[in-house]
């Protein structure tokens, strides 16, 4: 998938230590950061509204996940800010199932939950 990376040094930065253990290995992977207002070279007032709204919005969604994160609690979607383990999310037979809208979603093995200690067997280097 396109938006999905194995994150570089400068996605990892301001990404707790305990990441870094997984950064060499070549099942990380991590959302890019959307950047929707990149082109824009005029800005207006509207434009700048919408900016602040876009900016407010991604921070409380960071906020979120990262008290998600420290309850240690599952991830049924691709994390926005925090990298994943592709090899042992795919493994895993973790899912939810909404009993409204049907099909099952994956659970996604977040790095700083798998590899905690930094030894992780499936580590495979890049
Ligand atoms: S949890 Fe293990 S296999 Fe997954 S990215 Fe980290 S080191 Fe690699």
């Amino acid at each position: 998938m396109d938006s999905q990376v194995s994150p570089g040094k400068e996605q990892m930065r301001g990404v707790e230590d305990e990441f870094v253990k997984c950064e060499k290995c070549i099942h990380i992977r991590m959302n890019r950061p959307l950047e929707p207002f990149a082109g824009v070279r005029t800005w207006t007032p509207e434009l700048l509204e919408r900016k602040s709204k876009w900016d407010e919005d991604q921070r409380k969604q960071k906020q979120l996940e990262r008290e998600r994160f420290l309850a240690k609690l599952d991830f049924d979607y691709e994390p926005l800010s925090y990298p994943w383990c592709d090899k042992l999310t795919e493994d895993s037979d973790r899912y939810v199932v909404d009993p409204v809208s049907g099909p099952p979603r994956k659970i996604y093995v977040l790095c700083g939950y798998a590899n905690e200690d930094g030894k992780c067997k499936d580590f495979t280097p890049l």
